[in-house]
């Protein structure tokens, strides 16, 4: 299977923010958001060739982080994704996959970390945008995921205007308010800072998790970490 990269971190974003996980990026996405952190894996994909056999060993080389988190590009799009879930549970890890809850394929999964993208990802004036908006709402692959898995629903906020689209998606979608995380988007500690004072506040209103971007915060906007 295709992957971009795996390191070992910790966990920068939601419910589990500050874990010491693995993470294993797969490449190619489905989507083209227009703030997408991980060019890499959807605008201009790349990545190398890894056995599941190859994973799991790099898996295995670090026995003290239980967490494994699967994330992209877009996870649900790998052919092996299945199997490989079996496998990392097999080997007695927690996983977490990270999607954006467009696509959707049998796993094996503890935590299914689903990140709806609002309007504000369309790559408006490129050739991608119809390819985009018809694809990055799918109601019901995000709720067939919702009633299959431990889940949370990470929203990724530019405005404050971005709060009124939210409100909808989780009407729509009936989705409890503990299950809601809220971050900011942006790539530079001085934009994540601005944004997350009115950000937590809107969090502490609606009843919400409030996330920030704790890799960014601790290593800058940097690939593997
Ligand atoms: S869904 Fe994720 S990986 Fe795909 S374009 Fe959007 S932000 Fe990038």
């Amino acid at each position: 299977m295709r992957l971009s990269e795996v390191f070992a971190s910790i966990q920068g974003e939601g419910m589990l923010l500050g874990v010491p996980s693995l993470f294993i990026r797969t490449t190619g996405c489905n989507l083209r958001c227009v703030w997408c952190d991980t060019p890499y894996t959807s605008w201009l994909p790349e990545g190398e060739e890894w056995s599941q056999e190859r994973i799991l060993e790099w898996v295995e080389g670090f026995p003290q982080v239980r967490h494994v988190v699967i994330t992209g590009g877009e996870p649900m799009l790998l052919p092996a994704l299945g199997a490989l879930t079996r496998a990392i549970h097999a080997a007695g890890r927690h996983i977490t996959i990270e999607t954006a809850g467009t696509v959707e394929q049998a796993v094996e999964c503890d935590l299914m970390s689903i990140s709806p993208k609002l309007s504000n990802s369309a790559p408006v004036g490129t050739a991608e945008f119809g390819m985009h908006e018809s694809g990055r709402w799918r109601p019901e692959v995000l709720r067939r995921l919702m009633r299959g898995y431990e889940y949370q629903l990470k929203f990724v906020v530019q405005e404050a205007s971005d709060l009124a689209e939210i409100e909808g998606v989780i009407r729509e979608l009936e989705a409890p308010a503990e299950r809601v995380v809220l971050m900011p988007e942006g790539t530079r500690a001085e934009v994540l800072a601005e944004r997350s004072v009115w950000l937590a506040e809107a969090c502490k209103e609606r009843g919400y998790r409030f996330s920030p971007r704790l890799h960014v915060l601790l290593y800058g906007d940097r690939r593997g970490v």
